[in-house]
C-alpha cells in the first residue's frame, strides 16, 4: 500500500516536471518568434519605421511585429486626443484684438486638489472696481497632478488641458511656475488639439444661442401680438 503510494506521487511529479517544462519551452519559442519579427519588421521598414506617422502607428496597433519597446525619443507614442498633462488657457482672436475666456471667477483655483493655480483679477483703472478678466494667472507645474479638474468645473471652457509633457528643465525653481504668458493658447490651438471636444462644445454653444435669441424674439413680439 505504502509502494503504490509512493509510486503514485512520483508519477504525479514526473508530470509536473514535464509540464513545466513545455511550458518554458513554449514561452522561449514565442520569444524567439518575437526575436525574429524584430529584425523582419526592421528591414521591412528600413531606416524609416520612427519617420512616418503611418508605419509608426502600424508598429504600435496589434499588426505591429517583434518586440515592443518604444525607442524614445526617437519614437514616441502616438497620444490620445483626451490625453492630459498642463493646463492652458484659451484666449479668442475677435477683431484682431486678443479676448480672454476666462473671466477669473476663481473656480478652477477653488476645485484644484493640490491648490497649485492662484489668480489676480483686473480692476478698473478708474472705479477700482473687478474687471471679469485675470490681470495675472499662475499654474505651479511642480505641483499640478494632471487631474483635469480645472477644465472639468470651468464653466466658461476657458481652461483645457494640454498634450504637451516633455516640459524638463534644469531649473527648479521659478521656471515650472507657469503664468499667464506661457498658459495662453489660441482657440484654433484648442481646435487642433481637441477637435471632438472643440465640436461638441461648439455644437452646444450654436444651440445655445439659438434658443436665447428665440426666445428674446418671441418676448419682443408678445407686445405687438397683444396690441
Ligand atoms: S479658467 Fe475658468 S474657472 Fe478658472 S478662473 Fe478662468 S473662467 Fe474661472
Ligand atoms: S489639472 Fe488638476 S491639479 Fe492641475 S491645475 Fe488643474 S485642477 Fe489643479
Amino acid at each position: 500500500m505504502t509502494v503504490s503510494s509512493h509510486g503514485n506521487s512520483g508519477n504525479e511529479e514526473k508530470g509536473k516536471i514535464k509540464m513545466y517544462g513545455l511550458g518554458v519551452l513554449k514561452g522561449m519559442v514565442v520569444t524567439l518568434g518575437h526575436f525574429v519579427d524584430t529584425y523582419v519588421d526592421d528591414i521591412r521598414w528600413l531606416s524609416s519605421k520612427y519617420v512616418s506617422p503611418e508605419k509608426k502607428a502600424y508598429r504600435q496597433s496589434t499588426k505591429g511585429k517583434g518586440l515592443f519597446t518604444v525607442q524614445y525619443p526617437d519614437e514616441k507614442l502616438n497620444i490620445p486626443e483626451r490625453f492630459r498633462y498642463i493646463p492652458f488657457l484659451i484666449y479668442e482672436e475677435k477683431d484682431g484684438k486678443h479676448e480672454d475666456r476666462c473671466t477669473s471667477c476663481g473656480i478652477c483655483a477653488k476645485v484644484c486638489p493640490p491648490q497649485c493655480i492662484w489668480i489676480v483679477r483686473t480692476n478698473d483703472a478708474v472705479t477700482n472696481r473687478p474687471i471679469p478678466q485675470p490681470k495675472e494667472f499662475y499654474i505651479d507645474t511642480d505641483i499640478c497632478m494632471n487631474c483635469g479638474y480645472c477644465a472639468e468645473y470651468c464653466p466658461f471652457d476657458a481652461i483645457k488641458m494640454d498634450h504637451n509633457f516633455e516640459l524638463a528643465s534644469f531649473d527648479r525653481t521659478t521656471a515650472h511656475i507657469y503664468d499667464k504668458a506661457k498658459l495662453d493658447r489660441p482657440l484654433s490651438y484648442y481646435a487642433s488639439l481637441r477637435p471632438t471636444d472643440y465640436a461638441a462644445e461648439e455644437k452646444a454653444r450654436a444651440e445655445e444661442e439659438a434658443k436665447k435669441a428665440a426666445k428674446k424674439a418671441a418676448a419682443a413680439a408678445a407686445p405687438a401680438a397683444k396690441s
